[in-house]
C-alpha cells in the first residue's frame, strides 16, 4: 500500500516526483506530499486531497526547486489522513525527510525513548520515529546513522530518505515493502513499482529484503543488512509505457475489463505448444506432483475467489483434496502442511503482506510453493519455489478484473498440465477441458459485446441498498466475486450465498423489492438454481439471473436474464463473471463513485 518515489539527477525533481505519484495513486490515496532538497534546505509540500491538488499548488512542480527529492501517496494505517500525518516526515531539526510504506511495530516503545531525551513529535504516525531516530545517530555520516536508526526498526518498511547535508544522495531502504530501483545514465530512481518510472527507465533493480541502496546521479550502489557492498544484476522490463494509461477509456477498470480476452489469450497462450503445456523453468515435476496428497491454495480478496474456482477445479480433476485460506487466517492458525503438500499462492501484485508471510509459513513447513504472480520480481515471485506468470499487463483499477481472469486461466491451465501426468485413465475429460480452454478468449470477446445491455440493466435496476448473489458449485465461487467487485467500487451493501444455504437464515432477509441475482450458469445444477429463485421469487424478489444460452425457461421466473455461451463447466467462471464486473462498473458510474480509486481502499495491499 501507498506509494513511494524518489529521484536524484541532474533536472528538476519535483515535476518527475508528481507524475510518477500520479502513477502510484491506485497505491493508497488519502493524502500525499513531496520533500525537494536544495542548497541545504528541505522543501515539503502536502495535501489532504488528490495529487492533482499537490500539482495545483506547485504549479505542476515547477514552484518547488532542487534536483533532488522524494514522494509518497498515502494509505493511512496509524493516524488519520491529516496534514500532519501525511509523508514526508521530517526530523526535529529539519535535517532529514523521510517516505515510508509499511507499519514499524516498535514505533511507540520508540517514541518513548525519543520522547524522553526531549523529541517533540507533531504527528501520530509510527513513521514518525524513522527520522526522529536517523537525527539521533547523525555525527555527520548519513548511511551510518540511516544504518543505526533502520537497526531499530521492526516491522515492514520501503522507506526513500534525504539528508539535507548531503545535496545529491538519496537513501532507500526495503523490508518486506516493496522499492525498485531505477537505472539511468545521469539520474538514480526509486519507486514502489514500476509504473512510476517506466517512461523514463526501463532498467531495474528489485531491491530485497535488508537491502540498504545509495543513489547519486552518478550511480547506484547496494549494500545488505550487514552493510557489505553487493552486485546484483538489473532486469530490463518489457511493459509498454501506453499499457499503464487508460488510452482513451474514462476508467482503467473499464480498459481493463477490455483487455480480458487479449490478457488470457496471452496468458495460456505463451503456454502451449501443439496440444502441449509447457511452463518454462518450474522445478514441479511428475514426481512431485505424484507425491501431492494436498493442495492448499492461498490468497486474499478477488484472488482468494480465483482459489475457490481452483477447488472445484483439483477436486474434480485431480481428485485432490483442495481447501482455499485466507492468507491472513492461514498464517496465525498453526495450519496442517508438509512436504506432501502443494501450497498455490495467488496474488496479483506479488506483495501482498499477508499472502507473502503465509508463503513463508507454508515453506518453513516443508511444502513446495507454486506461486500465481501478475508482476515480475515481485517479493511473492522471488520468495516461491515456482511461479507462473500472469500476463496480464499493468492492472492500475483497484478493483481486480483482468487480474483474476488471467489467474483463474492460469489455474486451468495448471489443473489440465497435472491431471495428464496424474489421471491418464481420465484423459477424455482432460482433452475435452483442453479444447474448450484454448477457445476461451474468443468466448470471453463475446461476452464482452453484451456491455450495451448489461449498461443498460444498471440504469435500470437503480440503486439497491442491498443485494444478494446466488449460486451452487462454480456459480457459488462467481458470485462472491461478483458480489466483491460491486461492493468495492458502488459501495451497495451485497451477500454471495451459496444458494443451498439461503434458507438456513439468510432468506429471512429476502423480503418485497429485494434485488437478488441468481447465478445458474452449473448446468447440472441448473433444476436445483430454479427452485431457489422460486423461493426467493415467492417472498417479493426481483430477480436478474445469468444462465448459458439456450435455457430460455428461466426468463419465465427472472426480471432480467443474461445469457452466456456454452463451455465446459469447470471453466464457466471466466465467462459468467465479465458481465458483473460491467454492472459494477455501471451501478458505481450512475452513483458517482470514484470507480477506479474507491475509499478506503488500495491496490497493493502491503501491510498486515
Ligand atoms: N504506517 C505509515 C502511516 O500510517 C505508512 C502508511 C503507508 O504505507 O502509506 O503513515
Amino acid at each position: 500500500m501507498c506509494g513511494i518515489v524518489g529521484f536524484t539527477g541532474k533536472t528538476q525533481a519535483a515535476g518527475f516526483l508528481l507524475d510518477g505519484l500520479e502513477r502510484l495513486e491506485y497505491r493508497g490515496y488519502d493524502s500525499a506530499g513531496i520533500a525537494v532538497l536544495d542548497g541545504g534546505k528541505l522543501e515539503t509540500v502536502k495535501t489532504t486531497e488528490r495529487i492533482k491538488n499537490l500539482k495545483d499548488k506547485t504549479e505542476n512542480g515547477k514552484k518547488v526547486k532542487g534536483t533532488i527529492g522524494i514522494g509518497h501517496t498515502r494509505w493511512a494505517t496509524h493516524g488519520a489522513p491529516s496534514h500532519e500525518n501525511a509523508h514526508p516526515h521530517t526530523s526535529q531539526n529539519r535535517k532529514f525527510a523521510v517516505v515510508h510504506n509499511g507499519i514499524i511495530e516498535n514505533y511507540i516503545a520508540l517514541r518513548e525513548e525519543l520522547k524522553a531525551e526531549g523529541v517533540d513529535f507533531v504527528s501520530e504516525t509510527d513513521t514518525e520515529v524513522i527520522p526522529q531516530l536517523i537525527e539521533k545517530y547523525y555525527d555527520g555520516d548519513f548511511f551510518s546513522a540511516v544504518a543505526k536508526a533502520v537497526s531499530r526498526l521492526e516491522g515492514s518498511y520501503a522507506l526513500g530518505i534525504l539528508c539535507a547535508d548531503c545535496p545529491d544522495t538519496l537513501i532507500a531502504v526495503k523490508n518486506f515493502s516493496p522499492l525498485i530501483i531505477g537505472l539511468s545514465k545521469d539520474a538514480g530512481f526509486i519507486a514502489s513499482d514500476v509504473t512510476a518510472i517506466v517512461s523514463h527507465t526501463k532498467d531495474i533493480l528489485y531491491m530485497e529484503d535488508g537491502d540498504m541502496a545509495v543513489l547519486t546521479p552518478e550511480g547506484v550502489k547496494l549494500y545488505d543488512s550487514k552493510g557489505n557492498e553487493i552486485s546484483r544484476k538489473p532486469s530490463v522490463i518489457n511493459w509498454d509505457v501506453a499499457a499503464a494509461q487508460k488510452s482513451g477509456y474514462d476508467h482503467f477498470m473499464m480498459k481493463e475489463i477490455m483487455e480480458q480476452p487479449g490478457a488470457v489469450a496471452r496468458t495460456i497462450e505463451s503456454r502451449i505448444r501443439g496440444r502441449e503445456i509447457v511452463f518454462d523453468g518450474i522445478s514441479l515435476d511428475g514426481e512431485k506432483l505424484k507425491n501431492t496428497e494436498r493442495i492448499e491454495i492461498v490468497a486474499c480478496g478477488s484472488a482468494y475467489h480465483a482459489g475457490m474456482v481452483g477447488k472445484y477445479l483439483f477436486e474434480e480433476l485431480l481428485r485432490i483434496p483442495t481447501e482455499v485460506d485466507y492468507a491472513s487466517e492461514f498464517r496465525y492458525r498453526n495450519p496442517i502442511i508438509n512436504e506432501g503438500t502443494l501450497t498455490v499462492i495467488i496474488s496479483q501484485s506479488g506483495e501482498t503482506a499477508d499472502t507473502l508471510a503465509a508463503l513463508r509459513e507454508a515453506k518453513r513447513r516443508g511444502s513446495h510453493v507454486l506461486s500465481i504472480v501478475n508482476v515480475v520480481g515481485s517479493s511473492i515471485a522471488n520468495a516461491s519455489d515456482d511461479v507462473l506468470y500472469t500476463w496480464a499487463g499493468p492492472e492500475i483499477a483497484v478493483a481486480t478484473t483482468k487480474g483474476y481472469s488471467t489467474q483463474l486461466s492460469v489455474l486451468y491451465l495448471l489443473a489440465v498440465w497435472a491431471a495428464r501426468i496424474l489421471r491418464p485413465e481420465q484423459s477424455a475429460r482432460t482433452e475435452k477441458l483442453f479444447d474448450e480452454l484454448v477457445k476461451l478468449p474468443e468466448l470471453i470477446e463475446k461476452v464482452i459485446l453484451s456491455e450495451p445491455k448489461i449498461k443498460e440493466m444498471a440504469k435500470r435496476c437503480g440503486d439497491p441498498e442491498s443485494l444478494f448473489f446466488i449460486g451452487r458449485n462454480v456459480d457459488y465461487a462467481v458470485s462472491l466475486e461478483a458480489s466483491l467487485k460491486l461492493k468495492e467500487i458502488s459501495y451497495i451493501h451485497s451477500e454471495a450465498y451459496a444458494a443451498g444455504e439461503l434458507k438456513h437464515g439468510t432468506i429471512s432477509l429476502i423480503e418485497e423489492g429485494r434485488t437478488v441475482i441468481a447465478l445458474a450458469c452449473y448446468e447440472e445444477l441448473f433444476e436445483k438454481l430454479l427452485s431457489n429463485i422460486k423461493e426467493v421469487k415467492a417472498r417479493g424478489a426481483q430477480v436478474i439471473a445469468c444462465a448459458v444460452e439456450g435455457h430460455t425457461e428461466i426468463a419465465k421466473e427472472a426480471e432480467n436474464v443474461i445469457y452466456i455461451p456454452k463451455t465446459d463447466p469447470l471453466l464457466l467462471a471466466s465467462l459468467e463473471v465479465i458481465p458483473f464486473q460491467i454492472y459494477a462498473y455501471y451501478v458505481a458510474l450512475y452513483k458517482g463513485c470514484d470507480i477506479d480509486k474507491p475509499r478506503n481502499l488500495a491496490k497493493s495491499v502491503t501491510v498486515e
